[in-house]
């Protein structure tokens, strides 16, 4: 298992503090109109809402790697069944959330696999809004979604 050194909480300048030293990274998985959020474990930070498996990147990764890395451990799917599409950085100036959007193939299966997930469903886009988003994820949702619309296409 290689290193892991990105794991700690950052002051940034946006005023908040983060996770990730060298920032972190996420995995927006998407099949046909539907996309694949983990609802997080209620003792976990920002817990009891629903996102997308991420976590610190560590330095030696690129994003698309530790995005990989961490929706493995937190959902068991079998990456070799996505294609990045596209990445979306949201960039605060000493700290970034990145993003990968991943297209899947029907024999993508994603199982709970750790501790902080509790569960994990597909869920329609056009239903995402109604459910309670993770923070950070809720503030990125509209810009994703207009991404993931241009790949996905009029439905
Ligand atoms: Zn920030």
């Amino acid at each position: 298992m290689s290193s892991r050194d990105g794991d700690g909480w950052i002051e940034c300048s946006c005023g908040n503090k983060h996770w990730g030293i060298h920032g972190a990274a996420g995995l927006l998985i998407f099949r046909q109109s539907h996309i694949l959020l983990q609802h997080r474990a209620p003792w976990v930070h920002n817990g009891d809402t629903w996102g997308i498996p991420g976590g610190a990147r560590d330095s030696h990764e690129s994003t698309i790697e530790g995005a990989y890395r961490e929706a493995i451990e937190e959902t068991g799917i079998d990456v070799k069944l996505l294609t990045p599409v596209h990445t979306f950085c949201d960039d605060h100036g000493n700290w970034k959330y990145e993003t990968v959007i991943a297209r899947a193939t029907d024999d993508l299966v994603a199982h709970e696999v750790n501790d902080e997930s509790h569960e994990l469903r597909w869920v329609e886009i056009e239903k995402v809004e109604s459910l309670t988003l993770h923070p950070s994820f809720r503030n990125s949702w509209p810009e994703l979604k207009k991404l993931l619309d241009n790949f996905i296409g009029p439905r």
